[in-house]
């Protein structure tokens, strides 16, 4: 096997092929061959997993990817880098690697297609200009079991963060919504070339089986969870307010207090189930107003 995370390799394989990194398509390399070993190690993939892998770039967790996962589909945007995957990943029959745009894969039906009789789990280090939007896809469309990838340290704190402290936001309850998630450990930016200006670090989400409170209607769930975070610095009375216009302040007061929250309350320190009942609540004033 070609080892992908040997720099001279990386040089080798960059003038062979004439590849250009592009800034444009997230593209910071592994060169540090521990740390696709410890996200496949720590991601709790095995032989009876199907494995969905976002931007393989190189391949150096494809490579580990292959070597403990039943299956793996890997969606590359970059074609320029198909010579370079046929040398560097082109010995495992076990892979396929589809160019495509990973943002407009329809992935319940990958899953289903190519997964068949395994379970189905998915790992990347991703692109960071696209982390948000494509962890908000893996997670939404429900088909995985777990989801273990690297993004941005911030994001990772992010993602992490429990109620109230200063990184919570509408991501932390999505991403707490649909997974249970674990910080791993920290990727410095110098194992990577070109260097990203960040510390990375790998999460893993391990996808729950039922939401984690009762929820009458997701998307009104997620309406309430929004409104709560768009206006930072004001109550959570003045964010429902702007973002339901149906309701006045009063009849607001009222959901509120029903929910056991205070007037003064600020929405960055609900929890999860507080959102779902003050969601629910809401969803039962609709119906009898
Ligand atoms: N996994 C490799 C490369 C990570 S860089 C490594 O760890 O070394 C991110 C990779 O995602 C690049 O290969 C980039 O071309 C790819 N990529 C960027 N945007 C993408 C998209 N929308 N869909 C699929 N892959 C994408």
């Amino acid at each position: 096997m070609i080892d992908v995370c040997n720099i001279q390799k990386i040089k080798e394989l960059l003038g062979k092929y004439g590849f250009r990194f592009s800034k444009a398509k997230g593209q910071n390399f592994l060169t540090q061959r521990w740390v696709p070993e410890r996200i496949v190690s720590e991601s709790g993939i095995d032989s009876t997993c199907g494995v969905l892998e976002i931007g393989p770039g190189f391949g150096p967790l494809t490579q580990e990817l292959c070597k403990k996962a039943g299956k793996v589909v890997a969606l590359e945007l970059d074609t320029t880098l198909k010579p370079v995957l046929a040398e560097t990943v082109g010995e495992f029959d076990n892979l396929e690697i589809i160019f495509t745009d990973a943002m407009k894969a329809d992935l319940p039906t990958v899953v289903a297609e190519k997964f068949h009789g395994l379970r189905p789990a998915a790992c990347a280090n991703l692109p960071y200009y696209i982390t948000s939007p494509v962890l908000s896809k893996l997670l939404e469309s429900k088909c995985f079991s777990s989801v273990t990838v690297m993004v941005q340290k911030e994001v990772a704190q992010r993602i992490c963060s429990k109620a109230g402290s200063a990184d919570y936001s509408s991501f932390t309850v999505m991403c707490n919504y649909y997974a249970e998630p674990e910080l791993l450990f920290d990727v410095p930016a110098h194992c990577f070339i070109p260097q990203p200006k960040v510390t990375s670090a790998v999460v893993r989400l391990k996808v729950r089986t039922e939401a984690p409170a009762p929820i009458r209607d997701e998307t009104l769930f997620f309406r309430t969870v929004r409104a709560a975070f768009a206006l930072r610095r004001k109550t959570l009375l003045n964010c429902l307010s702007a973002g339901f216009g149906e309701f006045n302040k009063e009849q607001l007061t009222e959901i509120m207090e029903h929910c056991g929250l205070s007037p003064s309350v600020r929405g960055e320190t609900l929890t999860i189930e507080q959102f779902a009942l003050l969601a629910n609540t809401i969803w039962e004033r609709k119906q009898k107003p």
